[in-house]
């Protein structure tokens, strides 16, 4: 047994150790692969996979156990959700482990529904949140009998204050609002709506999938009493994340089995997607300033140059109140699914909409939102940056960008119909 496995295990720890992973990137390089879709997912670092492997082979043990080989596992995931909580403000024992940030935020909306449906059954949301939220509201209304109010945004894609306060009734036990959008961006008023939920005693929710990691989070200082978060958007694993739960926040199991997570959500640990979590987590904090100037600056150039060469184009989204690492625009006569597949084809990766909605026609719900009109929207790209990427790289796109859209303006009948009337 022990000869198999070691055997087995043999030829990852050499493809780590002669740096394939590092090769690889350079080959993507080569080609010219540039990967602009980072709000879609990111790539795990080196460091990340070189911390989870040994959990997968040598210290394979269940926490759970008393022998020592699982044993120790305990103290490995106490240490990632330590790091955690520490990147919050917060105590280790306010974080949970999930697969992921779409578990989360379904735990977040559904078990507080439940815990909290004597006080009430009405929940506030915004117009905009991910699919996640939106879904699962959905799913209350149509089969649980709660009411959702959904908080329009402005036309730069922040939530109304004023349409929340009015939304707030005696029956309201939860605001969801995210803190930062995956399309465009916006940051929201976190602190302004967690201060108006705690002082009408209602919970507050956030969906900071986009913003851990990026933007620095004190979950007290912000009054926040839940919050998701996910490890593939923060260059950790895929199937891994976390929910915060405020302690004193009543709120039932959602994964019923075992005891695991203090008994409020089942299932063995995911030992190694902790691990790897937790390195995640430690490394955006220790880079942040770096990534966010560095992010910032590449992000401004883009936009600028964008918006200045490529006419009939708009920003969406709040041009100051943004993530730093995001553009979306929107190209005036094209289909943003054909800009994308042409970007493909120049080793351009990038997105319209969310990678959800891709696939259907429907425009993207959050562009509708910000009052964009459906041929607007649908010409829209997502540029979604990582700290790998380069200035050389921006103006490669531009320069791409301007001569797809300028050949798929060509062809499109809008066009030449605007061109004839504006003569
Ligand atoms: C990606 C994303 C999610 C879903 O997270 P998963 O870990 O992929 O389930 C939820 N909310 C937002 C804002 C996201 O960007």
């Amino acid at each position: 047994m022990r000869t198999a496995r070691k055997l087995k295990t043999k030829p990852v720890k050499k493809h780590i150790a002669q740096n394939n992973i590092y090769e690889w990137r350079e080959d993507k390089m080569d080609k010219r692969i540039i990967y602009l879709d980072h709000a879609a997912t990111t790539a795990t670092r080196p460091e990340v996979v070189e911390a989870m492997l040994p959990y997968f082979t040598e210290n394979y043990g269940n926490p759970s156990t008393v022998y020592d080989l699982g044993a120790k596992n305990k103290t490995v995931v106490t240490e990632s959700r330590e790091i955690i909580a520490k990147a919050l403000g917060t105590d280790a024992a306010n974080i949970y482990f999930t697969a992921g940030g779409s578990e989360s935020d379904n735990w977040a909306l559904v078990a507080t529904a439940e815990a909290y449906k004597n006080k009430g059954n009405h929940i506030i949301t915004s117009k905009i949140e991910h699919h996640a939220i939106l879904h699962t509201c959905e799913y209350l209304e149509k089969e649980r009998g709660y009411e959702v109010t959904y908080v329009d945004v402005d036309e730069n894609g922040i939530i109304k204050l004023d349409e929340l306060k009015t939304a707030i009734r005696p029956t309201t036990i939860l605001i969801s609002v995210m803190f930062a959008n995956n399309e465009i961006g916006t940051i929201q008023p976190i602190k302004e709506i967690g201060a108006i939920a705690r002082e009408h005693g209602i919970l507050f929710h956030t969906d900071a999938v986009q913003a851990f990691g990026q933007i620095p989070i004190n979950v007290d200082e912000l009054n926040i009493d839940m919050l998701s978060a996910s490890g593939h958007k923060l260059n950790g694993p895929k199937g891994i994340g976390f929910l915060y739960i405020r302690k004193g926040v009543k709120i039932r199991s959602f994964v019923h089995g075992g005891a695991q997570e203090r008994k409020r959500r089942a299932g063995t640990e995911n030992v190694p997607g902790i691990v790897g979590l937790g390195k995640a987590v430690e490394i955006a904090v220790a880079t942040m300033d770096d990534r966010t100037k560095k992010e910032t600056e590449l992000r401004n150039h883009l936009i600028d140059r964008i918006l200045a060469e490529i006419p009939y184009t708009r920003l969406n989204g709040d041009k100051d109140r943004r993530l730093p690492n995001n553009a979306n625009f929107s190209f005036q006569f094209i289909e943003g699914e054909s800009l994308l597949i042409m970007l493909d084809m120049a080793g351009i990766c990038g997105s319209s909409g969310s990678a959800c909605t891709s696939g259907s026609l429907d425009p993207s719900h959050v562009l509708l939102a910000i009052g964009l009109p459906h041929e607007i929207a649908h010409g829209s790209l997502r540029l979604t940056l990582g700290e790998d990427n380069t200035m050389e790289e921006m103006d490669y796109v531009v320069d791409k960008v301007k001569g797809i859209v300028e050949r798929l303006r060509a062809m499109s009948p809008l066009y030449e119909d605007f061109v004839k009337k504006n003569k």
